[in-house]
C-alpha cells in the first residue's frame, strides 16, 4: 500500500510546493512593481535638514490610471505638528502616507517638504530624515540590539539604551539573558504584539527623524500594552512632524489636527473639540466609536 500511496503522497507535495512558489513568485513581482513606480531623477539633489513642513498641493493619485484614489487633496502640515488621517476602510488613508515616502509618485499636483519638491531630491537622503513605522513592523533574527538600531547600525550604546528608555521598554531588555545582545530567536515567540510595536518605535526613536510617517497596528492590545504603545508614541513624536495613519479613535483625539478622509478626498479637518463641534463625519464616527466602548 505505501509504495503505492508514496508517489501520490509525493505528487502532492510538489504541487503543493509548486503553489507555494508561485505565490512566493507573485508576491517578488509585486514588490518589484512598486519599487519601479519611482525614479529618482538623474539630477535629483540631496535634501539639506528639514525642519518638517509637509506640504500636499492639489494631489491626485491612483494605483491605477482611470481609479484616482486620492484627487486634489490639499493639506500643509506644519513642523512638529501632528496630524491624524482617519476614515472608512480603503478610503486612502494609507495611500495618502506612502505619499510622503514617496513609495509612489501623484499622478498630477505636487509633494513637498521644506518647499523641495520630494521628486527633486534623492531618495536616500529623503528617506533618512522620514522615520516610518508600518502597520506590521517586522522584526529579524539579529540580537534585540540589531533590530533597534536597524537604521542607524553605527549607534553607541547610550544611544540604544534611551531609545529604550523613550519607549519604556528597560524590563524587556533587562529581563531577557544578554541585555540588548540577546538574540531575538531566543525569545522565541515571547515577544508580544504589543512589545514588537513597542520595539518599531525605539528604532524610529533611534534613527531621529525629523517626520515620523505610522500606519497604526490594527491589533487589538490589551489596556495595560495600549497605554504603553500610546506613552511610547509620545514620545517619539515630542517636537517631530508626524502623519498617523489613526485605525482608533482613540490615537486620532491625540493629535494636534485630524482629518477625514472619504470619497477620495479630505472631507474635514480641524481638532477634535472642532469636528466634534461641527457635527459632520468625524462627530458620527466618534459618536459611535464611543458607544461600543
Ligand atoms: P484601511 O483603513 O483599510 O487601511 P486605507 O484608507 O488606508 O484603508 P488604502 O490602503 O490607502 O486605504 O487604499 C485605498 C484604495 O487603494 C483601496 O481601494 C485599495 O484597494 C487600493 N490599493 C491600495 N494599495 C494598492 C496597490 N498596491 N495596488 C492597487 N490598489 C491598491
Amino acid at each position: 500500500i505505501n509504495s503505492f500511496f508514496q508517489p501520490v503522497q509525493q505528487l502532492v507535495q510538489l504541487y503543493t510546493q509548486y503553489q507555494q512558489g508561485k505565490a512566493a513568485i507573485g508576491k517578488i513581482r509585486g514588490l518589484l512593481a512598486t519599487s519601479s513606480s519611482v525614479v529618482e531623477s538623474p539630477t535629483a539633489s540631496v535634501l539639506p535638514p528639514v525642519r518638517g513642513e509637509i506640504v500636499f498641493d492639489d494631489v491626485t493619485f491612483g494605483y491605477l490610471p482611470d481609479r484616482p484614489v486620492l484627487e486634489g487633496v490639499t493639506l500643509r502640515i506644519e513642523p512638529g505638528e501632528t496630524v491624524a488621517c482617519v476614515g472608512p476602510t480603503g478610503a486612502g488613508k494609507s495611500t495618502l502616507a506612502k505619499l510622503v515616502t514617496r513609495f509612489y509618485d501623484p499622478s498630477s499636483g505636487r509633494i513637498l517638504i521644506d518647499g523641495h519638491d520630494l521628486r527633486d531630491v534623492t531618495l536616500s537622503s529623503l528617506r533618512k530624515q522620514i522615520g516610518v513605522v508600518p502597520q506590521e513592523p517586522f522584526l529579524f533574527a539579529g540580537t534585540l540590539r540589531d533590530n533597534i538600531a536597524f537604521a542607524r547600525p553605527e549607534a553607541t550604546d547610550e544611544e540604544v539604551w534611551a531609545a529604550v528608555d523613550a519607549v519604556g521598554l528597560r524590563d524587556l531588555v533587562e529581563r531577557s539573558p544578554e541585555g540588548l545582545d540577546t538574540p531575538l530567536h531566543e525569545r522565541g515567540q515571547s515577544v508580544s504584539s504589543g512589545e514588537r510595536q513597542l520595539l518599531a518605535l525605539a528604532r524610529a526613536f533611534l534613527a531621529e527623524p525629523r517626520v515620523v510617517v505610522l500606519d497604526e497596528a490594527t491589533s487589538s492590545l490589551d489596556l495595560r500594552s495600549e497605554l504603553r504603545v500610546e506613552a511610547a508614541l509620545d514620545a517619539l513624536l515630542e517636537g517631530r512632524t508626524a502623519i498617523l495613519v489613526a485605525h482608533r479613535l482613540s490615537t486620532a483625539m491625540r493629535a494636534d489636527r485630524i482629518i477625514v478622509v472619504d470619497d477620495h478626498r479630505i472631507i474635514e479637518t480641524g481638532s477634535h473639540d472642532e469636528l466634534i463641534a461641527a457635527g459632520g463625519r468625524y462627530a458620527d464616527m466618534f459618536a459611535t466609536w464611543a458607544a461600543h466602548s
